[in-house]
């Protein structure tokens, strides 16, 4: 099985005071752990990051990665150029403070010859509970910077896109800058901002609060907008749009722990005790039956294998997203045997 176009998640923190009333890490933020870096973490991270298949590096957390933007910073670091990173936050940092994280962040961009996309989280959940919003001082910023290696784009979970698209364009009006929406799908606006073109991505709501206003994408309605999107059918991994052929999808947690994203039930080892290579990642994969089925079928195959019972409804309802879905059907014995079979 060929993969290539890897998906590499570093979640650096587990820390976030925040409070999204929606979030599913809120029982880590307390007793939360950010990420260090040692010795053999960053010799791991060297050969993970600057493989030839990565397709990019995307830094986000089980908390707000700006808590820990200065391991952020040591990461980008460690490229050796060439590399598209992406730091997902909801950019809750006093405006004197972003303007000082992003001035250091394209500093080693360009030093490095890499890009970093920030992605700025754009729905009413995170918008209520942020003081500092970093939406409209963002473009303002890139505007009058002129960078052409760090940009911007937004990211939502709304049910409906309204409170998004409004919310972007009203509060840039407020600094000064006219802005469009271009609705391109499904998943994805455009926001036009002159020339520029800054995307809008939409996610869909994992385990919808009971009450949520209906008209949210249910799980089947998501794979099926993703599959539109790429052309092809979902299964596990990094999807690239037709004719090329997935890579992996791996996440590595703020204790160093490294996951398949969706299959936290294989643990594919630690980045603080194991050497880690993408070709050793790829071996355990395909030498476990339940990730080989998720990385190598159509999920929605795989799902109508599963014995229809009340059971398998009621969490595929409640779940509402397929990378919740594996540890939440893992749970109850023997539900998972037909697919490691498969
Ligand atoms: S900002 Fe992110 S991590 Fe923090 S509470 Fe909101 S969703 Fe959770």
């Amino acid at each position: 099985m060929e993969l290539q176009g890897h998906l590499l998640y570093i979640d650096i923190t587990q820390i976030c005071g925040i409070g999204c009333a929606f979030c599913m890490y809120a029982d880590k933020h307390k007793a939360g752990i950010s990420m260090e870096l040692s010795t053999l973490a960053r010799e791991n991270l060297i050969a993970l990051i600057n493989s030839p298949s990565v397709k990019r590096i995307s830094i986000s957390g089980e908390g707000e990665p700006l808590n820990n933007a200065k391991v952020f910073h040591e990461i980008l670091n460690l490229s050796n150029g060439g590399k598209r990173f992406e730091f997902i936050t909801s950019g809750f940092f006093p405006h004197a403070q972003m303007a000082a994280f992003y001035d250091e962040t394209d500093r080693i961009v360009t030093a490095n010859g890499d890009t970093c996309n920030i992605r700025l989280s754009a729905d009413s959940h995170h918008i209520e509970k942020v003081k500092w919003r970093a939406h409209g001082f963002s473009v303002d910023y890139l505007q009058r910077r002129q960078l052409s290696r760090l940009s911007f784009s937004f990211r939502s979970i709304d049910t409906d896109r309204y409170f998004t698209r409004q919310y972007l364009i009203e509060e840039l009006q407020h600094w000064g800058i006219e802005a469009d929406i271009i609705e391109l799908g499904p998943l994805e606006d455009v926001l036009m901002v002159a020339e520029q073109r800054l995307g809008i991505d939409y996610k869909n709501l994992v385990h919808p609060a009971t009450g949520t206003s209906q008209g949210y994408l249910d799980m089947h309605g998501y794979i099926a907008a993703i599959e539109a999107k790429v052309n092809k059918h979902f299964t596990f991994g990094s999807l690239n749009q037709s004719p090329h052929v997935n890579g992996m999808d791996v996440t590595i947690k703020p204790n160093g722990d490294v996951y398949l994203y969706g299959i936290e039930t294989l643990r594919l080892g630690n980045m603080h005790f194991d050497r880690l290579d993408w070709q050793h990642l790829q071996t355990q994969l395909l030498s476990n039956p339940l990730a080989r089925a998720l990385y190598t079928q159509p999920l929605t195959e795989l799902l109508s294998r599963l014995e229809n019972t009340d059971l398998v409804q009621s969490i595929i309802n409640r779940v509402n997203n397929p990378y919740w879905l594996v540890k939440e059907l893992a749970v109850h014995d023997g539900l998972l045997d037909v697919w490691e079979a498969a």
